[in-house]
């Protein structure tokens, strides 16, 4: 909720003072359409890590700025957000973010991109991204050559200087915690004051079970209390809490072929839409429910 708040008063300051009521008019909106307000998209299948034990996808394909065009112009309403990320991949290996950037801009009130900071070339500083989130693995140079297999910090923090050097975007550090960087706190605490992020976190790891993702049962942070995942008598990762309910039910997930589905993690086992149309997005209404009654244990991620 902080972070939330955080994040809106610094947009505001940069949109001007009618941001707030454009807003709370297309959040209105999409509750009258029973839309979620958030769309999630995947701008290419590539990634920039190279990182250790990850098999990139072959034959990556790039979301096309036609097909998302086309999909935000049929919409009901205009998502109130729309975020670029990656799953098994990042926004800054897409050779069309700018143009990916600025029809999400043209169709929505906030505009972020999340990414492990790699590959950031001169001028994305200059896209018009509300809010940056670098995701960092670890915040010292030993702790990400164990959990990466390379130390590339500096190619990372040379990325996070130069978005906050330009002054157009908020910043935002995650310190995703793994086995190999659970004692890199202070020295992330300290690495957000020295680069002025305008907000800091950190968050245990996720469990992959697609298993090439850094997210496997050898890097899980197992031994901190915090850390939602315990073993089961097989050895492997389950949550110690049922969580209350699909963490993203307030958003779509649009992935780099241009197929609309519920969320990054789900496949072919749950519904999706290939064709951009708006009996599509009245389809996707009925999503949310599906998302929050599907038992975890048939989420592959969330699970
Ligand atoms: S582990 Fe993640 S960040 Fe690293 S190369 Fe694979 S997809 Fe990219
Ligand atoms: S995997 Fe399941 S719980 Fe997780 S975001 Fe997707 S639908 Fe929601």
């Amino acid at each position: 909720m902080k972070r939330t708040l955080i994040t809106g008063l610094d947009i505001w300051k940069r949109k001007g003072p009618f941001w707030p009521v454009k807003l709370i008019a297309r959040a209105s909106l999409n509750t009258l359409h029973h839309l979620p307000r958030g769309m999630m998209v995947e701008a290419t299948q590539r990634c920039t890590g190279n990182c250790r034990g990850c098999k990139p996808t072959i034959n990556p394909v790039d979301l096309k700025p036609e097909l998302l065009s086309a999909w935000l112009g049929c919409r009901p309403c205009k998502p109130v957000t729309l975020h670029f990320s990656g799953k098994h991949s990042d926004p800054l290996a897409a050779p069309e973010l700018s143009r990916l950037v600025a029809i999400a801009g043209q169709n929505s009130s906030m505009v972020s991109v999340s990414t492990i900071g790699l590959g950031f070339q001169p001028g994305h500083e200059g896209l018009k991204v509300d809010r940056w989130i670098f995701s960092l693995p670890a915040a010292t140079g030993p702790s990400w050559e164990a959990i990466r297999g390379r130390d590339r910090m500096a190619e990372v923090l040379l990325a996070v200087r130069t978005v906050k050097s330009a002054g157009k975007s908020m910043v935002e550090l995650v310190l995703t915690v793994w086995r190999q960087s659970a004692s890199d706190l202070d020295a992330f605490r300290e690495l957000a004051g020295n680069m002025r992020a305008d907000s800091a976190k950190a968050v245990f790891g996720r469990f992959d079970p697609e298993g090439f993702h850094v997210g496997r049962t050898e890097n899980l942070e197992l031994d901190s209390q915090g850390c939602p995942y315990r073993l089961d008598g097989t050895g492997s990762p389950e949550l110690k809490r049922e969580p209350a309910g699909c963490p993203l039910a307030g958003c779509l997930f649009l992935d780099a072929e241009g197929v609309l589905r519920p969320c990054p993690f789900t496949g072919d086992d749950a519904p999706f839409e290939r064709t951009p149309s708006t009996g599509a997005w009245k389809t996707a209404r009925g999503w949310k429910a599906l998302k929050n009654g599907r038992p975890f244990s048939a989420c592959r991620y969330c699970w």
